[in-house]
C-alpha cells in the first residue's frame, strides 16, 4: 500500500440546542471540542469520524458530515513473499 488517507468530516453544532453538558468534549477520543468562554469550539482537523459525539450528544446539536475526498487508497501493487503462509 503506497498511501492511506482518512475521510474528512464536517462538524456543525447548534448552539441553539447545545447546553454546554460537555459530554462530548469528554468523549470525542482526539480531542474535537473545547470550550471556551461558554463557547463550544471544534478543532475539525481532528476529527476521526467515529460519529459517536452525534449519536451521543443528548441535545442532539451535532452534525457530523463525512467526505470522503481525502479517502485515497492505493491497490498494494504486490503480494510479498514474507506474507505468503510459511507453510503452503
Ligand atoms: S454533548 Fe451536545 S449538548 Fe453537550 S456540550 Fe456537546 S454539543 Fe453541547
Ligand atoms: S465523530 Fe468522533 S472523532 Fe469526530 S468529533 Fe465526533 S467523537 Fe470526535
Amino acid at each position: 500500500m503506497e498511501h492511506v488517507g482518512r475521510p474528512k468530516a464536517a462538524i456543525t453544532l447548534d448552539a441553539s440546542k447545545c447546553n454546554l453538558c460537555r459530554l462530548c468534549i469528554n468523549l470525542c477520543p482526539t480531542y474535537v471540542y473545547e470550550e471556551v468562554n461558554n463557547k463550544m469550539v471544534i478543532h475539525n482537523e481532528n476529527c476521526i469520524c467515529c460519529k459517536a459525539c452525534e449519536v451521543l450528544c443528548p441535545q442532539k446539536a451535532i452534525k457530523v458530515i463525512i467526505s470522503d475526498e481525502g479517502l485515497y487508497i492505493k491497490r498494494y501493487s504486490g503480494l510479498s513473499s514474507s506474507c505468503e503462509d510459511p507453510k503452503r
